[in-house]
């Protein structure tokens, strides 16, 4: 049976620990002997049973990406980068090819913006057992001014973004991992981190596995605007040509 919406189960939310906003929570990513229901390990990465699945009909799970509390994913090395990229898209393909489950969602949140909960750097990989995401995709989703494009990787901004404004997209074909898969994706969480023109602490990625592409958004997060909240209406910012010249110049000039 199809399912439109995510049943949140709050009375398992409310156990939920917390240290986005509260800082002195304990961080229970760093006590790593307490981890239970570990499913795959290649230290320092580790994929694992959601403590608290707050979502019915699905099966969570959660990909701490190291051991530093501090680390970024904008500031891993590429040695680092293209260990957790492989293990987190291998895994989260994994899961989709068992067919137990309608869809797999893969996605990151980071800062307090993001709907995220702790600050640990961590993803996520979900089975959804009787939703589809792929259902609510389109193309135009993903197209957008080029940025960058090597290896048959290529790296856009979004002219048509799915809720609005600045929404950066990378694909690459599910036959083998690209590293500059994931340099693009890094160079974008840079970008917005650092280069933004409007202070910005928050992001997500969305993975997409859509006819033999894989996609990854990278979405900017501030207040989501009303006009999406209330009528759905996507809004396209005007600088997208200037956003993407400066990625270009801060990025991609030798
Ligand atoms: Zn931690």
């Amino acid at each position: 049976m199809e399912n439109s919406h995510l049943h949140f189960n709050t009375s398992i939310g409310v156990q939920k620990p917390e240290n986005i906003r509260n800082k002195d929570q304990a961080c229970p990513f760093c006590e790593r002997d307490q981890l239970t229901n570990l499913i795959a390990v290649d230290e320092p990465i580790i994929l694992l049973k959601n403590k608290y699945p707050v979502l019915e009909h699905t099966f969570q799970t959660v990909l701490i990406e190291t051991d530093d509390c501090h680390g970024e994913l904008s500031i891993y090395s590429k040695e680092h980068l293209h260990k957790l990229m492989r293990f987190g898209i291998k895994h989260w393909l994994d899961m989709e090819a068992t067919g137990c489950y309608q869809s797999v969602i893969f996605f990151k949140n980071h800062g307090p913006l993001s709907g995220g909960t702790l600050s640990h750097p961590h993803m996520q990989i979900i089975g959804l057992d009787d939703i589809d995401y792929k259902e609510k995709v389109t193309h135009e989703m993903f197209e957008g001014i080029v940025i960058a494009e090597e290896e048959g990787v290529r790296f856009t901004l979004s002219t048509k973004p799915r809720v609005g404004f600045y929404e950066f997209n990378v694909e690459m074909d599910d036959s083998g991992y690209q590293e500059r898969f994931s340099d693009y994706l890094q160079t974008a969480v840079h970008y917005i981190l650092n280069n933004f023109p409007f202070k910005a602490t928050s992001y997500n990625l969305f993975f997409h596995h859509i006819e033999n592409k894989i996609y990854a958004k990278v979405v900017s997060r501030f207040v989501t605007t009303p006009l999406y909240i209330g009528y759905g209406i996507p809004q396209v910012p005007s600088n997208l040509e200037w956003m993407a010249g400066e990625l270009q110049r801060i990025y991609f000039k030798e």
